[in-house]
């Protein structure tokens, strides 16, 4: 059987979460944490990164620090995984989805200016599959009508827009950690911070609300609860595991774009017999082959193709029931607009095994099954 994901793994994880115990320190912010946190910063270039025990509760610092309260709006796409909008409704925000373009799924720059209102408080596009979202474009709002932007670069962790690393653009982005993402610590994330009028705040909130972080540098006497908080930051066990993975970033990534590439070229025939479509990576963005999907006809092909798959041993699934369409989706948000491709779009998108390490005969089976499929049915 060909797995959907195998967490990555490249060897030194073990070692590294010796030396953690060795070293006598297992909660947070130890030397792991801060290796992550100043490699991110300088890799990337941002003014802060803080290691957070998830994407999910970078999203939620990010959303204290933009200062959301009750009422206030934030635009976002309905395609996307559920903290994305959890974060801001947990501050009472009512979530304004916006539809997606088609081409990369991502929110569609064009649509957001008709749904700003004299609430809305933050824009928060996701770069979705590690694609980037028009963020000249969305910047340029922003700025225009005095708007936050939190980039949730979940899956972005090492692509580029026009050179800039996401995450690092707008004024916070949160990367994810997860088992299921490109760079792993099992359960964690990072808030990247790029005005450093913030930077205090963000780590008296990841501390309980104590400015703990000022004291362990010895630049207070001791430590007091100055403001709410929660507790942020992951234990030095999860950091040393990331930090092998991060040494080996350049590896990683390489190696999952030549998976990519190859579902790429082994997927064009289906393309051009236009039975499938397959991924677009806009001018001026680098991605990090965080994903390979391709979209099929519509549902019913789709549902037929994982099955088949799978009866083939092959792992493949969806992606995102639109947030708009769930629940609390209508609970607390509403669809700015016409929704032309977010259920469209998102009913037809497939994704494909991928992970650091995926065999070259793998992929080759996986394509060579999906056109035996075709062939099958048409
Ligand atoms: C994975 C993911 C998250 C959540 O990440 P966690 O680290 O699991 O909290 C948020 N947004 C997007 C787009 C994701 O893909």
């Amino acid at each position: 059987m060909i797995n959907f994901n195998i967490p990555p793994h490249v060897g030194k994880e073990l070692e590294y979460i010796q030396q953690a115990i060795q070293n006598n320190k297992i909660c947070g912010d130890g030397s792991f944490t801060k290796k992550c946190n100043i490699w991110i910063e300088n890799r990337f270039n941002t003014s802060k990164a803080l290691l957070t025990t998830s994407c999910t509760h970078a999203l939620e610092m990010a959303a204290i620090l933009a200062d959301i309260r009750e009422g206030d709006e934030v635009i976002m796409p309905s395609f996307t995984f559920v903290s994305t909008a959890d974060a801001f409704v947990m501050r009472g925000a009512k979530i304004v989805f916006v539809d997606i373009r088609p081409d990369t799924m991502n929110i569609d720059e064009n649509l957001i200016e008709a749904a700003i209102t004299d609430r809305t408080k933050a824009i928060v596009p996701v770069h979705y599959a590690g694609i980037a979202c028009e963020m000249n474009k969305i910047m340029e709002i922003a700025t225009k009508y005095n708007l936050l932007v939190v980039e949730d670069a979940a899956q972005g962790v090492m692509s580029t827009y026009k050179g800039k690393a996401l995450g690092t653009i707008g004024d916070f982005g949160c990367y994810s950690f997860h088992e299921t993402k490109n760079y792993s610590m099992g359960e964690g994330g990072t808030i990247l911070i790029k005005n450093s009028k913030y930077i205090e705040r963000a780590e008296i909130i990841r501390e309980k609300g104590t400015n703990r972080s000022k004291f362990f540098r010895g630049q207070i006497d001791k430590y007091t609860w100055v403001d709410f908080g929660s507790s942020y930051l992951p234990s030095e066990l999860n950091a040393a595991y990331l930090w092998a993975q991060l040494e080996e970033a350049e590896n990683i990534n390489e190696n999952r774009l030549r998976s990519w590439q190859l579902y790429h070229t082994q997927l064009e025939d289906l393309e051009r017999d236009k039975l499938i479509e397959r991924p677009f990576i806009p001018k001026g963005c680098i991605h990090n082959a965080h994903m390979y999907y391709i979209k099929v006809k519509n549902l019913e092909t789709r549902n037929m193709l994982i099955e088949y798959l799978k009866e083939k041993g092959v792992v493949a699934t969806f992606h995102y029931v639109p947030l708009h369409s769930a629940p609390a989706g209508m609970k607390f948000g509403r669809f700015n607009g016409i929704d032309n491709y977010t259920t469209k779009e998102s009913d037809r998108l497939l994704r494909l095994p991928m992970y650091y390490g995926l065999k070259e005969e793998d992929i080759l089976y996986i394509t060579n099954t999906i056109r035996k499929f075709f062939t099958n049915i048409y």
